[in-house]
Formats: C-alpha cells, structure tokens, sequence
C-alpha cells in the first residue's frame, strides 16, 4: 500500500513532468473512482486548464490548476488518492511514459486498459493516467486535507513530540492515525518503531522525551531512505518481517503480533515489551 514515500514518488513525477501542459480531453467515465461526480463533470472542470503546482500531506495528493481563456479565476485542486495500489503514470509528447507511486511487482500481470481509471489527455499528445487494477484509487476536486495532521516528512521536532507522548495508547497506533501524524503506514511504522528500538505497544503516556526524540530521528531517516529508495518496502527490517525472521540488527528472533490493528513484527530482544496478540 502506498505511504508517504510512494505517494511522494508520484508527486514529484508529476511536479516534473505533468504541469504547464494544457488539457484537452479527461476521461472520467470510470464513476466508482470519480464518485460523486457523474461522467463528464470532471472534463468539464479541468478542459482548457493546466496543472500548475504538485503538493501532498501523507498520503493525499493534489494538484493545481490554472485558469482557463482569459478568466482571471484559478481552476478547482485536482485530488487525487493512490488508495492501496495505484500508480500515476505521465506519457511525454512522444509517447514515453514515466511512473511514480512506488515500484511495479515483479510479477505484475499484463496491464488491462481498463485499468486506467483516470486520464487527463494534453495538446501535445501526451497524457496523465491513475492506473490502479484494484479500483481503490479515487480522484476528486478540493481534497479535504484539514482532518489530516502535520505530514510527516515535514513535522518539526516539537510538534512529533508532543503528538507521540498525549494520551495513553500504543505508541504504533498512534503513529498510523493520520489525523495525527499524516503519511506513515504500517511498514513504515514497524521500520520506525524497529529503528528505535521502541516497543510498538509502548504507551504513548510512557514515552520520556529522549525515547520521542529517538523516534522523530527514527521517523526522518526512515522516509528519507524510503523516499530516495523508491519505497517503504526498502527499509532495513521489512525483509525480516515473516516467521523465523531475525532482527538484521542483533539477530534475535523477530516477534509477531496485532498492534493498532495491524500486523506487527518487532525485535524479541531490543523492542522487549508485552504485546497482547489479538
Ligand atoms: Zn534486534
């Protein structure tokens, strides 16, 4: 599933490749992805436009558009959501296409054409499409980012801080609510957690600020190398997350359970703390 730095990857593709280029026909027939909006609503919106700006907070990705003629009035934020696997892809003029939003799987399948769930075409030929084979993706006009808290490859040290150590919950579930903390999933949290040597089930009531400041050092090496890397699916305890893993660091056995509601591994040894299965 995509975090942060998988939806970074899309982001910035599209910062450099997709913006400045007029649009000139969007197909937003798929109604399930483009829910509320009937077909043809979105073309309408976006015809005549161009993207001007990429931004994210988490997980949420929006773009900006431009006006359209000679209107002095900027176009509607295009939002559009990776949901669990999908990917942006940009095609130059000439046909050559980029992707973002985290690595193609190896054994991907052929890709179906109806698995373009969203394309907006250019004058130049070229086009900007959400491929997502499991339809999860969704694609909508002025996002709601307010619910989202501060992202979590920008939030200050301060800020972590007294976000990590309110209340009394485990400290992974409280890193995977983005209403908190944007951006960071369940490998990401295990990788941070992992890194810190932090049991997730640690209560975030309990946390010293030495344990939350080793967290938010934790935090900002983890989505940089995931970022630069290409994905969560890189970080240096992902591999070890299966039974009869070892942690690559110590080596002790890899402990699994339900932390947050997610699936969980951590270090026996460097992360010791009761975790209740179930
Ligand atoms: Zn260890």
């Amino acid at each position: 599933m995509p975090e942060l730095p998988e939806v970074e990857t899309a982001r910035s593709l599209i910062a450099d490749e997709a913006l400045s280029r007029l649009i000139v026909d969007v197909d937003d027939s798929d109604t399930f992805v483009c829910r509320p909006y009937s077909p043809g609503e979105l073309r309408d919106a976006l015809i005549g436009r161009t993207l001007t700006a990429a931004h994210r907070r988490g997980k949420a990705m929006w773009v900006e558009t431009s006006e359209v003629g000679g209107s002095q009035v900027t176009g509607p934020d295009l939002g559009i959501h990776l949901g669990m696997s999908g990917r942006i892809v940009v095609r130059s003029s000439g046909g050559q296409a980029a992707e973002g939003g985290g690595p193609r799987r190896r054994d991907a399948q052929p890709r179906k054409a109806e698995w373009d769930r969203f394309t907006l075409t250019f004058a130049d030929g070229g086009s900007l499409v959400l491929l997502d084979k499991r339809r999860l993706g969704r694609v909508r006009l002025n996002p709601d980012i307010d619910a989202l808290g501060p992202d979590a490859a920008t939030v200050t040290p301060a800020e972590f801080r007294n976000l990590i150590t309110k209340g009394s919950i485990a400290v992974k579930a409280r890193l995977l609510d983005q209403s908190k903390i944007a951006g960071v999933g369940n490998l990401l949290a295990d990788e941070i957690l992992w890194k810190a040597k932090v049991s997730p089930a640690a209560r975030t009531g309990s946390l010293q600020r030495k344990d939350a400041d080793r967290l938010y050092r934790a935090l900002k090496a983890a989505v940089e190398s995931a970022t630069a890397k290409g994905g969560v699916h890189t970080g240096d305890v992902i591999a070890a997350r299966h039974p009869s893993g070892t942690c690559p660091r110590c080596g002790a056995e890899m402990r699994h359970g339900t932390v947050g509601g997610r699936s969980t591994w951590w270090c026996s040894r460097e992360q010791a703390a009761e975790v209740q299965s179930g």
